[in-house]
């Protein structure tokens, strides 16, 4: 994908998302991830939204964030103006991976591995240059991680949530990030402080962002 893409209609760049879909759907390039790859509806979004990877659940109804994680995210999101109807047919919902890790033998799914997550990344890429959104929410360290230059090496949340960071991409995309936490039942961050003034700081930036506002109108 290149900077060509700017010049495309947006009727074909959304044939090309759709390509792009169907051919991720039969990818098997990663040996320990389960699939069927799960991607969200084929929709050119001024928002993408990041997320980590998908779990068993996911894989199963072949929908991201289908499940308690995805309950707590989309409550957040309804908090801001759109419901989880809304939020799946308005928002690029995209990921790092796309299949399921498997159990981390400590518990827990299984943190992606550095060849998988590279792997795996062109399928999100594609996706960010085939939309070309002005908002790019990733959600959680792994998501957060995905943007070094933006966002820098470390993914402490306490020094990135709740706070805008511009984007530029190599072939001239530009728009801001704003990170969220994973809304995974597993984490505290958001349950306690700094991360409970922290949380509702991050979506009201999202809230009054013009990407997010063009949504809701
Ligand atoms: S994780 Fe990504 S790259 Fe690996 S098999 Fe699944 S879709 Fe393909």
């Amino acid at each position: 994908m290149t900077a060509e893409l700017g010049s495309v209609s947006a009727e074909d760049r959304l044939g090309r998302l759709r390509a792009h879909h169907r051919a991720l759907e039969g990818c098997r390039r990663c040996p320990a991830m389960l699939g069927p790859p799960v991607h969200g509806e084929s929709v050119l979004s001024p928002v993408m939204l990041i997320g980590q990877a998908p779990g068993t659940k996911e894989i199963e109804q072949g929908r991201p964030f289908c499940w308690t994680a995805g309950k707590t995210l989309f409550r957040w999101l309804a908090s801001i103006g759109l419901d989880e109807h809304q939020v799946r047919a308005r928002v690029l919902m995209s990921a790092v991976c796309r299949c399921f890790p498997g159990k981390n033998p400590k518990g827990g799914d299984r943190v992606p591995d550095g060849p998988e997550v590279l792997a795996c990344s062109g399928w999100w890429g594609g996706e960010l240059e085939l939309c070309r959104p002005r908002l790019i929410i990733p959600v959680g360290k792994l998501a957060i991680a995905q943007f070094p230059d933006e966002l820098g090496r470390g993914t402490r949340l306490n020094d990135l949530v709740g706070r805008r960071w511009p984007y530029r991409s190599a072939s001239g995309i530009v728009a801001d990030l704003i990170p969220l936490p994973h809304p995974s039942g597993a984490s505290t961050w958001f349950k306690m402080e700094p991360g409970k003034r922290l949380l509702p700081q991050a979506l009201a930036l999202i809230a009054e962002h013009p990407a997010w506002r063009a949504l809701r109108d």
